[in-house]
């Protein structure tokens, strides 16, 4: 077992406390490494550390950071397999797509590096004796904080963009999975940056997290995470009016259409629904399925489902690893049982394996619904697990759309059929920020992601996500002033 430090001000060093704390093996519930256990006198550090070396980083020719950005692309994908064992470890993330995922967010850093490159700004014909431009300027000190679904992806998504425009980024990860940033911290030091450029924390939210979003320091807090985090820190931050980018939760619908293509649609969801052992935001969250295709979709459904392969997550064949903490796996247990009371039936999964080396850690096996209804607890909150919610059959347009959009969350739609006026009718109506229609999960650094209502503000990725990262600056010049 290791004991870690964290990086701040381009030197490795422990908790101000002299406190760490304990991370676990989700697969079996062994320990594996003790962290920093940082607190707010380690969140001053870093601020002070940013603050100063932003106005080095930040006066970088812009092609100058371009090519950082390129080099930790280089980085990542070198160091991919090592980087995914680590989500593998204390995540875990199934070893089959971990480096995948690692090595896909190398495009994101090689999208913003050739994107900065060409962020323009504008003159604004306003009268003839004036000239008025506008120009993009880095912020500042941004503070990233994520979620530990996947754990390393969700800081890269962010920190190619904020470093790339010129902030200096402090890194607040998943305090349960802060294994990988620790060793992202370890390979760009071989950057050698400006001192400060980047920082990475390790702690709690409830201490690190806050101070990070009430720090007068702080100018921009860049966040993923639950909807609940996301409005304290809202809060936190609205003291000294920062800039915030928020991706929350979604509770996203899944609509079967009667004329959908069913055994692709089936097969598509059920690996959309398990993946990461249902720990993603863009999971189904509902399935509202046309009552003529109904039992036809459900009976696929559940084959694939059967077919899924749970286990060691360090073992090439295993689809579905475990639920990240214990802490996490209860919580889904309870979604599980409030769906039971309130009346929804289970058709398959949701236990709990009783053999060992399953047994001790936190898996819970997939497991479908059927009969939810619109107000019961397990179609309205996100679960984060793998439980795929059937609602009940449907057998008009416009009813399956208020039912859709009778949610607080915002975040994406599934819309299935092989009628794309119809299906784009669908996509006008369903109040989220990406629609995918007959289609399952396109990523991309030029496409952007957000989320409507409490899905969150703001936008990642493509040129609205770099456009975040810049203050947006007017300079007027009288033309009519002689010396
Ligand atoms: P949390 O909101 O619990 O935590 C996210 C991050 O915020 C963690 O680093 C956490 O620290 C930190 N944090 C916790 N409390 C505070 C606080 N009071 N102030 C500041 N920071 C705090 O989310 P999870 O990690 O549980 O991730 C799951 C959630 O993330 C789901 O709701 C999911 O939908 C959402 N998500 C959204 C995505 C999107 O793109 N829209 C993508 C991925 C996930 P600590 O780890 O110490 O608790």
């Amino acid at each position: 077992m290791s004991e870690y430090k964290m990086w701040i001000g381009g030197k490795w060093i422990g908790a101000e406390s002299g406190k760490t704390y304990p991370v676990f093996n989700p697969a079996n519930g062994m320990e594996i490494a003790q962290l920093p256990l940082g607190g707010k006198a380690d969140v001053d550090k870093a601020v002070d550390a940013a603050r100063k070396a932003f106005p080095i980083w930040s006066k970088k020719p812009q092609s100058e950071r371009s090519q950082v950005a390129m080099k930790i692309a280089s980085l990542l994908r070198e160091n991919a397999k090592e980087l995914g064992m680590i989500d593998t470890l204390d995540h875990g993330t199934p070893v089959k797509t971990a480096a995948a995922t690692v090595a896909g967010k190398a495009v994101n850093f090689e999208w913003a590096a050739y994107n900065a490159r060409s962020l323009m700004g504008h003159t604004v014909p306003q009268s003839p004796n004036e000239l008025a431009y506008l120009q993009h300027e880095p912020i500042g000190v941004v503070a990233l904080i994520t979620p530990w679904n996947f754990p390393l992806s969700m800081i890269l998504v962010k920190l190619a963009p904020a470093l790339t425009l010129g902030n200096t980024c402090i890194i607040k990860p998943p305090s349960i999975d802060s294994l990988a940033a620790l060793k992202l911290a370890e390979l760009l030091e071989k950057l050698e940056l400006p001192p400060g450029t980047i920082n990475v924390i390790t702690g709690p939210g409830s201490t690190v997290g806050e101070s990070l979003a009430s720090h007068r320091g702080v100018d921009m807090v860049s966040f993923t995470g639950s909807c609940e985090t996301g409005k304290q820190i809202m809060a936190l931050a609205s003291q000294t009016v920062k800039r915030l980018h928020l991706e929350l939760g979604g509770k996203n619908p899944v609509i079967i259409l009667e004329d959908a293509d069913i055994n692709t649609a089936a097969n598509a969801m059920a690996a959309r629904q398990f993946s990461n052992a249902g720990q993603i935001c863009a999971c189904p969250g509902r399935f509202y399925v046309h009552e003529k295709v109904y039992d036809e979709f459900l009976e696929k459904f559940t084959a694939a489902t059967q077919k899924l392969v749970v286990g060691d997550p360090g073992d090439e064949k295993t689809d579905m690893g475990p639920l990240v903490s214990a802490e996490h796996r209860d919580r889904v247990e309870g979604y599980i049982r409030s769906g039971l009371d309130e009346g929804a039936k289970i058709v398959m999964g949701g236990q709990k394996p009783t053999a060992l080396p399953m047994k001790n850690g936190y898996f819970v096996m997939p497991m479908i619904f059927t009969n939810a209804t619109q107000k019961m607890k397990i179609a309205r909150e996100e679960i984060f697990g793998p439980v795929a919610v059937f609602m009940e059959k449907f057998n008009s347009d416009a009813k399956v759309i208020e039912m859709a959009n009778d949610s607080t969350f915002g975040l994406c739609s599934y819309i299935w059929t092989r009628d794309m006026a119809r299906g784009m009718r669908f996509a006008n109506e369903i109040a989220v920020g990406t629609v995918w229609l007959s289609n399952a999960l396109t990523l991309a650094p030029e496409l952007p992601w957000t989320g409507y209502k409490e899905s969150g503000i703001g936008e990642e990725n493509s040129l609205y996500g770099l456009l975040e990262y810049t203050n947006l600056k007017r300079v007027h010049v009288d033309l009519t002033l002689t010396k």
